[in-house]
């Protein structure tokens, strides 16, 4: 399975957002009103990076005070409502997740619902940088996948992508994390003057390590110094240069995720597409986002948004804090409405790494 599948919904969600109790007297799932099932959470623990990719952030990046953050007792508080709402899949991202401080604090708090078996996985979205210091602990919390992002092999230009990174570092943190057992998946921005040579390569590479590897079109989140018209690769495009080189066979899978995979004849390995603007993947979300200061988006590429640190900081009180989720997911879009174009500001202010990719 390549992500989770969404759940066909059981109860519709109330229009009043009060909670409906199931029959057998548990909350009833997180539905919303597009009967779309909300199982899969999103968090991105901190804002902060060690790396500055030019498609995500800019040169000088202002973040957040550290007091505006919730703490790792707040997140995990949180993550314990959605988990009884039941929410099966928690991803932590960022900003970059291994940068804060104590994160594995929060992953040891969290490994309590993967032995219980309320969560069906536990996962993170990570630059690489500092995989090599934690990937044997992560395995053995229970972690078993990991999301890795690697635009290119070539050190030279991973330096411009990211405009300080160490290519050896981050194949070193890969290494440890297959060495401690976990399947490492590889994330990599289609960007038209970067990268696009190489994908062909990547794809023979990590597919000759047994990785999967996904490609991500650019999208307008958060301005950047560069114009992203310019950094912008359609996938299809990308895919029909490919198809010069491998047979790409579509694979059944419709899963809860955005991607679309084929397999690739000659690897035998997976592909995947993301492509928020050549594919509208809206219809099959099952995810929200929760940013480091506790406002939950019902959509990564709408403004929506609602305060649950207020509410968190407000009351003792899940029962609360589980009504105000309930409320937000009752406001969830049908989907977003991106659209990359030369010298239009960027659709949606916020960097990705405020939301969590
Ligand atoms: N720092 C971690 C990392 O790089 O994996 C996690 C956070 S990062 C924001 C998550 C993913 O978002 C990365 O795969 C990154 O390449 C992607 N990303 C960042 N900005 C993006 C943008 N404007 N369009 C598309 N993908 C983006
Ligand atoms: Fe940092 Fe990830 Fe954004 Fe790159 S994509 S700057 S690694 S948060």
């Amino acid at each position: 399975m390549l992500d989770d599948i969404s759940r066909p919904p059981q109860n519709p969600a109330p229009q009043d957002g009060a909670l409906r109790p199931s029959e057998a007297g548990a909350p009833a799932p997180l539905i919303d009103p597009f009967q779309r099932a909300i199982t899969y959470l999103r968090i991105s623990v901190t804002d902060r990076c060690d790396l500055r990719c030019a498609y995500c952030m800019s040169e000088h990046m202002e973040f957040l005070p550290k007091r505006d953050l919730l703490s790792l007792e707040e997140l995990d508080r949180l993550c314990g409502v959605f988990i009884a709402r039941g929410v099966r899949k928690l991803r932590i991202t960022g900003g970059e997740p291994l940068v804060r401080r104590d994160i594995m604090h929060l992953f040891r708090r969290l490994s309590r619902h993967l032995d219980s078996g309320a969560l069906r996985e536990l996962t993170l979205t990570t630059n690489g940088t500092q995989l090599a210091r934690f990937a044997p602990e992560l395995a053995r919390l229970g972690v078993r996948r990991v999301n890795v992002s690697l635009d290119t092999l070539d050190p030279d230009k991973f330096r411009a992508i990211t405009r300080r990174g160490d290519l050896a570092v981050v194949l070193g943190g890969i290494e440890a994390a297959r060495a401690a057992g976990m399947q490492v998946k590889i994330n990599a921005v289609a960007l038209r003057d970067l990268n696009a040579d190489e994908i062909p390569d990547m794809i023979a590479w990590a597919h000759g390590l047994g990785m999967d590897m996904t490609l991500i079109e650019v999208m307008p989140l958060g301005e950047v110094e560069a114009d992203r018209t310019d950094q912008f690769l359609p996938l299809s495009v990308a895919r029909q240069r490919l198809e010069s080189r491998y047979t790409l066979t579509p694979l059944p899978d419709r899963t809860g995720g955005p991607a679309r995979y084929v397999r690739v004849e000659e690897t035998g390995g997976r592909l995947g597409f993301i492509t928020p603007l050549t594919h509208n993947f809206c219809e099959s979300c099952n995810r929200v986002r929760l940013t480091c200061t506790g406002q939950l988006y019902m959509c990564l590429g709408q403004e929506d948004s609602s305060d649950l640190r207020a509410v968190l900081r407000a009351s003792e009180d899940d029962t609360v804090l589980a009504r105000a989720v309930e409320e937000a997911i009752a406001r969830k879009p049908k989907g977003h409405d991106f659209v990359i174009a030369r010298r239009r500001p960027a659709a949606v202010p916020r960097h990705m790494s405020v939301t969590g990719g």
